[in-house]
């Protein structure tokens, strides 16, 4: 019976196990805490990713894998995609133009800088993906457990790289994903705090935290190590699973799906108003999500949407095992 129900499939794609009728509902307060739409994709690669809409901007695509992904649950993946429409990580096109200037600072003569634009882009979305984990972690506590927890497993899952094969972006990565033993010792430091930096801050963290880690740490090493390594290590060699999970996943191709205005600042903010603005997002998000809660609770019983099957045969079993439990009850 149960599993009858479970397999209405409601999701373009997707069948409906219990997960996927939680992230909806979790999908529900993202739109109408943002004023958005989300349309839930699958995909067959273990991929999940988020990208708008080319004609309606206030819609998302999220594609979460069927079957998951082995490592990360889809009601961890799909939480982790909301989150990025959440936060507004939706400024791809700006960050883009952010790391240009530091491409525009090699030496005339550097032949490598398409891989080094790969690489501004691969360590904007490992800032990133701490960055909005950390907001949402901070929103729902589960939630934020389970990140650490299944990053930990992806950290894990890693193999030890010989030195001259890590590069600072995998290695940002290693630390994400509690594997710091993985990061070259001179690098840790800037990488911790990158990291550290950006948690809890506001959409314009990644740039605030992303430059200092770019000016330190990568570029110096992009100047030195460009000639040694092609662009399809970056993203495909075997031993390299940071770079390639990372770079297969997400909303790094955010910027070329959106057509937006340019935003970029002129400077970074300070760490400061980033955190200042970090909270002031958070409790936006409280406020909106327990407004819609209040709403959806108010709301007269045949208003509720067809596709809450699941949800009602729960509360039709609550109350029959009551009714059963009190029968018990007054029986002895
Ligand atoms: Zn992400």
């Amino acid at each position: 019976m149960i599993e009858k129900i479970l397999t209405q499939d409601k999701w373009k794609g997707l069948v409906a196990t219990p997960d996927d009728v939680i992230l909806r509902k979790i999908g529900a307060i993202f739109e109408a805490s943002k004023g958005t739409v989300v349309k839930w994709e699958s995909n067959t690669k273990q991929e999940a990713y988020i990208y708008r809409d080319k004609k309606d901007k206030r819609c998302y695509h999220i594609s979460l894998s069927n079957p998951p992904h082995p490592l990360i649950p889809t009601l961890v993946s799909g939480h982790h995609e909301l989150a990025h429409m959440g936060f507004d990580s939706f400024t791809g096109k700006s960050v883009k133009e952010f790391f240009a200037k530091w491409v525009d600072k090699f030496p005339a003569n550097y032949k490598y800088k398409p891989m080094a634009k790969e690489m501004y882009e691969m360590l904007a979305n490992i800032i990133e993906d701490e960055r909005i984990e950390s907001l949402l972690g901070d929103i729902y506590a589960g939630i934020g457990n389970d990140f650490e927890k299944y990053g930990a497993k992806v950290g894990e899952s890693y193999e030890a790289l010989d030195k001259k094969d890590q590069n600072p972006c995998n290695a940002i990565l290693c630390v994400r994903f509690g594997r710091i033993d993985l990061c070259p010792k001179e690098w840790r430091k800037e990488a911790i705090k990158a990291l550290e930096d950006v948690r809890m801050t506001n959409k314009h963290g990644l740039l605030t935290c992303g430059e200092r880690y770019v000016d330190k740490i990568l570029y110096p090493w992009l100047l030195k190590n460009g000639h040694t390594i092609p662009i399809k290590y970056v993203m495909t060699s075997a031993g390299n699973m940071a770079g390639d999970y990372n770079a297969k996943c997400d909303h790094r191709a955010l910027g070329n799906e959106s057509d937006e205005k340019s935003n970029a600042p002129k400077k970074a903010k300070s760490l400061k108003d980033c955190k200042e603005g970090g909270e002031s997002d958070t409790n936006a998000f409280r406020e909106n999500a327990e407004k819609h809660a209040r709403e959806r609770h108010t709301k007269p019983k045949n208003q509720m949407p067809e596709d809450c099957g699941v949800i009602t045969y729960l509360n039709i079993e609550l109350k029959c095992t009551s009714m059963v439990m009190l029968w018990i009850y007054l029986q002895s």
